[in-house]
């Protein structure tokens, strides 16, 4: 062990803080250590967005409701692709009455967990939604979100976002830049502007927990969560295993200090179905 590292770890186990680490932080622009949530995967609840071999998740919705149900969830948002991505055979409204009547032979099948039917609908390029409005008002949760056309003007790019957070059926905002660290940057728009009409329509936004994606990233969560911005935290789950990301996107969340009540996927599935009424 160096010297250094020595030294980080002798002040550490002595007074809890290093002036190092500290020092770091502030030039690295990260979040004073006091200043991050104190958040627990013992006390999350359900994950709302997941995905089935109804479009291209890898697992059938038993095996994805048996995997909440592992987990202690009480609540599994099933949220497949809507129709525009054809590669992922997304679901018109003929497909989610059939997949409705499979979700209540699934229900029957598995304890504790609740099934919420819901779509991850994409945000078209000119802020319309992939489905007609009669399809996502009677649908238990409604994600949309950027999947194509990202590298928009941001006016343009501002204008289609806005006009999907006064959408009066959307409940969340998916993954909300699309960036995919390490090989796609997100899209740029008025983010203050969005996010601040997201708040005041009761719009949570998303913290995709998914490695790939990790949107929105802490700083960007701590801006939306200083305008006011309730928040979920969500697996984006394609098969039961990917579950297991949640406790990463809980550490983003602290990051980002944002607390507890906040997140929707600490309440119960009462006060969650309230929510995304
Ligand atoms: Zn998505
Ligand atoms: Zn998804």
């Amino acid at each position: 062990m160096g010297e250094g590292i020595a030294r980080v770890l002798a002040d550490l186990a002595k007074t809890g803080e290093s002036r190092y680490l500290n020092r770091l932080r502030e030039q690295m622009k990260q979040p004073a250590l006091e200043d991050e949530s104190s958040l627990d995967f013992e006390d999350y609840v359900g994950d709302i967005h997941s995905h089935t071999k109804w479009s291209d998740g890898r697992a059938t919705m038993l095996e994805m409701a048996q995997g909440a149900q592992a987990l202690g969830y009480r609540y599994l948002g099933i949220t497949d692709h809507s129709p525009r991505i054809t590669v992922v055979h997304g679901l018109d409204a003929e497909r989610l009455v059939a997949q409705s009547r499979e979700m209540a032979e699934v229900q029957k099948q598995v304890d504790g967990v609740t099934l919420l039917q819901g779509i991850e609908v994409d945000i078209l390029e000119d802020g319309a939604l992939d489905l007609p409005d009669a399809v996502l008002e009677i649908l238990d949760v409604v994600i949309a979100s950027p999947h194509v056309k990202l590298r928009q003007e941001p006016a343009a790019m501002t204008a289609r976002m806005m006009r999907a957070v006064s959408h009066p059926h959307v409940d969340v905002i998916g993954h909300p830049t699309g960036r995919r660290p390490g090989s796609r940057e997100g899209a740029t728009y008025d983010f203050e502007a969005v996010f601040k009409e997201a708040a005041k329509n009761h719009v949570a936004l998303e913290i995709d927990t998914d490695p790939a994606r990790m949107d929105l990233s802490p700083e960007m969560a701590r801006m939306a969560r200083d305008l006011g911005c309730d928040f979920v935290v969500d697996a984006d789950a394609h098969a039961p295993a990917e579950f297991g990301y949640v406790p990463m996107g809980l550490w983003m969340a602290r990051r980002a200090g944002i607390p507890k009540e906040r997140i929707l996927n600490f309440r119960s599935l009462d006060e969650i179905t309230m929510a995304f009424e």
